[in-house]
This record gives C-alpha cells, structure tokens and sequence, in this order.
C-alpha cells in the first residue's frame, strides 16, 4: 500500500477552503483501496478536519517537549488528542527558516514517539551539496537514541531542497534514477545502524515536484513506497488524479 503525505505547508488562508480541500481528498481517497492518505495542514485547521478510513491527518511540526511554558508551540500529545497519527518531522523549511538542527529534530522524534505518533523524518541535500555526507549526517544525528522498536514507526520523506517546487527549492525536479539511489544510500545508512532486516522494513517516501504527470516514474521500484506532496496537493482535482495514478500503480 503507497502512503501519500500531503503537506499543505502554509495554506489555505481560511478554514473554509481547508474544510473544501479536505472534502475533496476523502472522496476520492475512500474510492481507491491501495493508498493510504495523511493530510498535513497547518495546526489551525486539525480540528475541522476529521481523519476516516484511508485518509488520516498529521501534524506539519511539533515541540520537543511534552508540555510546559513554551509560547507558540504545539506538543504531541495535542496533536494525538486531535486524532493525528502522523508528524512531519525536519522539513527543509523548518530546518532552514526555524533554525532546527539534527539535536533539535532528533528530540523532536522523541517527543512524536512518546505522544504515540508516527514521524515522518525528512532528509535532503541543498544544491551543489554532496548528498553523502549530509544525508548520512541527517539520519545518524537524528535517529541518535532511536531503537531499534522506535525506528519501525518511522517513515524517511528524501526531499533534494532544490527539486522543491516553491519557497527554497528550484523547482527541478529530481530524476527517478536519482531518487532511486537516494533511497538505496538511506537503506545502507539503516542497515549500518540496525541491521539490513530491519533497514529494508522502513518505508521511504519520495518529495519535490510530485504532480499527476510523474508520479508513476517515482514509485516503479521496490525501495520507494510512498510520496510526500507539497504544491500539488493544494489543488483538488490535480490530488485527485495523482491519487489514481499511484492507487492504479497497486503497490
Ligand atoms: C515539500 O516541500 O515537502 C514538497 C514536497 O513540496 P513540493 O511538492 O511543492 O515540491
């Protein structure tokens, strides 16, 4: 089953376009048996939006702590309260704009985990960075005190910055063959830090640039189980057929 993780960053601008968007996904979502949907929209919006069947909500971020005085944050725990079962955790956006550093994600992991939801780790190279170093950098840091029973709950989103269709990426996308070798690096990395069983079970996602007219290319080999959607999610109908297109793939 492929997992589509919408990511809706910033957007809409009222509830009543959340409720409309969120609307139009389940019902093609509830059509299609070999997807599994998690909608990220911004924390305002959550509580209109309720998950069903195979389309589920998560958060965009969290805090690292559990609950306290800390102004302006969210904890997992009120995000599992408001019936999410994802996280997005180390977008790109938050680790350049909100100065989030490995430490900082991989206590944001813990956090997820302990409020009993599911992160999605995002990792990526800038460009003209060497994918290497900075992803083997990204996984080893941010998984740090991560178990092996932890690490199952955990899906890894490889997003290369610059094959973002907006904000800090080009909007380039990257080549299949070169998702493809990212995901098979990210395999050796886990399988360096907890085995080869274990490093094949992790779900890898792909993100940058997904649309209806090349997701296919993404998903045609075993290492690459789901997709995570910025721009391409805000628009209803072109969601809709990147959802047949992917559930027509039957992973
Ligand atoms: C993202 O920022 O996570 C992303 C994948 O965006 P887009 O699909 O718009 O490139």
């Amino acid at each position: 089953m492929a997992f589509i993780i919408a990511n809706w960053k910033m957007n809409p601008q009222k509830a009543s376009e959340a409720k409309a968007l969120f609307e139009a996904v389940s019902s093609a979502a509830k059509r299609l048996n070999n997807i599994e949907v998690a909608v990220c929209p911004p924390f305002c919006f959550l509580p209109f939006l309720k998950p069903k069947k195979n389309i589920l909500t998560g958060g965009q971020d969290l805090f690292w702590e559990l609950q306290g005085a800390y102004t302006g944050e969210i904890s997992g725990k009120m995000l599992k309260d408001l019936e999410c079962d994802y996280v997005i955790i180390g977008h790109s956006e938050r680790r350049l704009n909100a100065g989030e550093t490995n430490e900082i994600i991989n206590a944001k992991l813990q956090a997820a985990l302990k409020s009993d939801l599911k992160p999605i780790l995002c990792v990526g190279e800038k460009q003209g960075e060497e994918l290497g170093p900075v992803i083997a950098g990204q996984l080893e840091a941010g998984l740090k005190n991560i178990s092996k029973n932890q690490l199952r709950d955990i899906a890894i989103a490889y997003e290369p910055i610059w094959a973002i269709s907006s904000g800090l990426g080009t909007g380039n996308p990257c080549k299949p063959d070169e998702a493809l070798s990212a995901a098979l690096f990210i395999r050796k990395i886990l399988t360096n830090l907890y085995g080869r069983y274990l490093a094949e079970k992790i779900k890898i996602a792909y993100g940058g640039s997904v649309d209806a007219s090349n997701v296919g290319s993404y998903l045609q080999n075993n290492q690459i189980g789901g997709l995570l959607v910025g721009g391409a999610s805000l628009d209803a109908d072109e969601f809709r057929k990147l959802l047949e297109k992917v559930n027509d793939l039957q992973i």
